[in-house]
């Protein structure tokens, strides 16, 4: 029997006005047309035992110096908007833990969670003042529920920093170095960024063109997305 989820949609905002973004000669792209969320079909994702091979080769860790001046480029400017002290989460924070080791020697003190690496789900109960996620969010297969989940443990006011690189145009993701990567599956542009910061009631920064910063604001946060469709 043919369910609703034969026909694409859109793992991030769950429309199904789709349109044919790019094809390569390893996958097709569709684009959102609502959030403008490019994305590959689950059809081509690898599977979680291919998806591991890949991860274990980023051979990261918090001694490498070329590796924490990349993401001094996120922990520079959010150290700048929190006191002394917070509590954090680096989500999905891989093999070697970095950027929580160069937020707590800040004074900061940090939560790992990796689904793969540190799969501890009770910091999905918990609360958080900032969440880090550096190069996670393009692997998300649900980013509907991962984002939802994120702005859930941030506490009002509280700071998401996101590294990620941007969709430009058709012609520059045609030949994007990111889109090789098999395990990336998820492309946002500015607009998909300004779709998350109006459903989950943020203040959105870009930082630099892979550095986004979204504040939590209070009341009115995390608007039902259903009735954020209709309005
Ligand atoms: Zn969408």
């Amino acid at each position: 029997m043919k369910s609703k989820f034969d026909e694409p949609y859109c793992p991030l905002c769950n429309s199904k006005d789709l349109t044919l973004f790019c094809e390569d000669k390893n996958r097709i792209y569709l684009r959102c047309l609502y959030c403008k969320l490019v994305f590959v079909h689950k059809c081509y994702w690898l599977s979680p035992k291919d998806e591991k091979t890949v991860y274990d080769l980023h051979e990261n860790n918090a001694q490498d110096q070329g590796y924490r001046q990349f993401l001094s480029r996120l922990s520079v400017p959010l150290l700048e908007k929190l006191d002394s002290k917070q509590k954090g989460l680096d989500f999905g924070c891989g093999p070697g833990p970095t950027l929580s080791a160069i937020l707590e020697e800040q004074g900061q003190q940090v939560d790992l969670y990796d689904p793969i690496y540190y799969n501890d789900p009770s910091v999905f109960y918990k609360n958080y003042d900032f969440i880090c996620a550096t190069e996670v969010v393009e692997h998300l297969h649900d980013p509907d529920r991962e984002f939802a989940a994120l702005f859930k443990m941030l506490r009002t006011d509280g700071w998401l920093g996101i590294m990620t690189k941007l969709v430009t145009n058709k012609q520059a993701f045609s030949q994007w170095h990111y889109i090789r990567d098999m395990t990336h599956i998820c492309f946002y542009s500015q607009s998909t960024f300004e779709y998350l910061a109006q459903r989950f009631n943020a203040e959105l920064n870009f930082i630099a063109n892979d550095v986004i910063l979204l504040n939590k604001k209070g009341m009115g946060a995390f608007l039902n997305k259903d009735y954020f469709l209709t309005t």
